[in-house]
């Protein structure tokens, strides 16, 4: 195998996928057309290819790390790709499925992916719970092929040589699942009294009808929206904001042509917030499909946090290594995600970046959305459990995973859900432990950066040095070995936990 053809194909392959799903997404395309792309690269991920790969590897000396990190991650991309390929129209089947499902709503048709957005805006807690209930009707119908796309890819994983998809994903990203489970448990003990108090505190103040036992997923969404914020979070400020905050850490995004940002409304846009890596670092898109208020700030800035990550990869090692940028370990660009997300939850930030804030104001800001944050992170430690679950199981069509699904949730959210999500509320990989490895290091990541640069890092453009320092290197690094370098040691979700518990008791 000729490595340096097959990286150039390799990175020619994603690029082509990532158009595929950008213009999907987007709602430039009515449909996901993969089958052309996967035909044309389908050489890349075949067995023959996975075993050359594996030789390569085994022939790489301990002391040649890059090379030997490069190799790993683009093995972990030819299995990932094996698995893709061999589930792909089942994939394309379930985003026809997913396209087509609609619910009647006020004498109208409304795509199923887009009523959460619906439901985030809809004040009457009744009809919130009517459109969570045709929501899901509609979504369920697609389950069936949900199932079958996961027996693709445990059978896959089986061909592959390993035991399990399980033990696939664990040895592509180095993270032992069950251990980082019995972590984000202590999160839970940890966060849960504080969580528990602002749960109550924002239910009494912005969901007054509901009653504190009967508080449902429809309503998180309304209270995520956070509608009391909307004047200070307008929408004709959220780019400006922006612009400001990459100005701090001296970077001129307005000049930034190689980062583009599709803020549009578009009736098939897909609501969730994604980034696109074309062809980094010259060809890198985000898509935000704006639902109002601070929701569109932390999302676009979620969303900015990867696109400046890729945005600014080195070109040489983006040339040499392609597997640095379409590695199948999210941790590391979720990680710098997050860090450009939670400087929302600093109070000196916000007085800074938007007019009209007392501080009181401000504490007060940072505390409604350390709860949403809070939410999130208690969400995803449960989600990972059922995901293990899940992934261990033997049969996916099972009443028992389902009630598993909901009663993991509930317990963490303190919001009721129904037990029919317990497929669709599942992201390929364990994404769910990406995320929570990424909160975790972007916890510590954050700690290093005030104590090297002081409280205001963020309007310290050495500090911006050192961060475009490290988005050179793309992901070359996973979390914990990023962590290990800064100088921080190991992730630590005690530190995230109390973070975020002082973030909900600031003030
Ligand atoms: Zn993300």
């Amino acid at each position: 195998m000729n490595l340096s053809d097959y990286r150039r194909d390799f990175a020619a392959y994603n690029s082509a996928i990532q158009l595929a799903y950008y213009k999907y997404r987007a709602g430039f395309e009515e449909s996901l057309r993969l089958e052309p792309i996967i035909d044309r690269y389908g050489d890349l991920f075949t067995p023959d290819a996975i075993a050359s790969l594996k030789s390569a590897f085994a022939d790489t000396p301990e002391n040649f790390e890059t090379e030997r990190a490069g190799l790993h991650a683009l093995l972990s991309a030819a299995r990932t790709g094996f698995l893709e390929a061999q589930a792909r129209e089942l994939t394309e089947e379930r985003a026809r499925c997913e396209s087509a499902a609609r619910i009647e709503w006020r004498g109208e048709t409304v795509p199923a992916f887009g009523v959460t957005k619906l439901i985030a805006n809809e004040p009457d807690a009744y009809l919130r719970r009517e459109l969570t209930a045709r929501w899901l009707d509609a979504s369920e119908v697609c389950d069936d092929l949900r199932a079958a796309r996961l027996e693709s890819f445990h059978e896959s994983a089986k061909v592959l040589g390993f035991d399990s998809y399980r033990a696939l994903y664990s040895h592509i990203t180095g993270t032992n699942y069950e251990r980082l489970a019995s972590l984000t448990d202590g999160l839970l003990e940890r966060t849960e009294a504080a969580y528990t108090s602002a749960l109550a505190r924002l239910a009494a103040l912005d969901l007054p009808d509901v009653a504190f036992n009967e508080l449902a997923q429809g309503d998180y969404l309304y209270l995520q929206r956070m509608f009391r914020l909307d004047p200070i979070f307008t929408a004709q400020d959220l780019m400006r904001t922006y612009a400001a905050a990459m100005s701090n850490l001296g970077i001129n995004a307005e000049k930034q042509k190689n980062i583009y940002i599709d803020a549009e409304p578009r009736p098939s846009k897909y609501p969730r917030a994604a980034c696109f890596i074309i062809n980094p670092p010259d060809d890198v898109r985000f898509t935000i499909a704006p639902t109002g208020g601070v929701y569109d700030y932390t999302t676009l800035f979620h969303e900015a946090g990867h696109a400046q990550h890729f945005g600014w990869v080195s070109r040489s090692l983006a040339s040499r290594h392609p597997e640095f940028i379409f590695g199948p370990d999210y941790a590391t660009t979720e990680g710098y995600a997050f860090l450009l997300n939670h400087l929302f939850l600093d109070a000196s930030w916000l007085l800074e970046h938007r007019p009209n804030l007392n501080e009181t104001l401000a504490r007060g800001i940072v505390r409604d959305l350390a709860f949403i944050t809070t939410h999130q992170v208690r969400r995803y430690s449960a989600k990972l459990k059922y995901e293990i679950e899940l992934h261990d199981s033997a049969q996916f069509r099972s009443e028992q995973l389902a009630e598993n699904y909901r009663t993991l949730q509930e317990q963490a959210t303190g919001f009721k859900r129904s037990a029919t999500q317990y497929l669709m509320d599942v992201d390929d990989g364990f994404y769910s432990a990406a995320y929570l490895r990424a909160w975790a290091f972007e916890a510590g990541l954050r700690e290093y950066l005030r104590t090297r640069y002081g409280r205001r890092w963020w309007a310290n453009r050495r500090a911006g040095d050192e961060l475009i320092d490290l988005w050179s290197t793309a992901s070359r690094y996973s979390v914990e070995e990023l962590a290990r370098l800064a100088g921080f040691g190991e992730i630590s979700f005690d530190l995230l936990a109390d973070s975020l518990v002082a973030a909900m008791n600031e003030g």
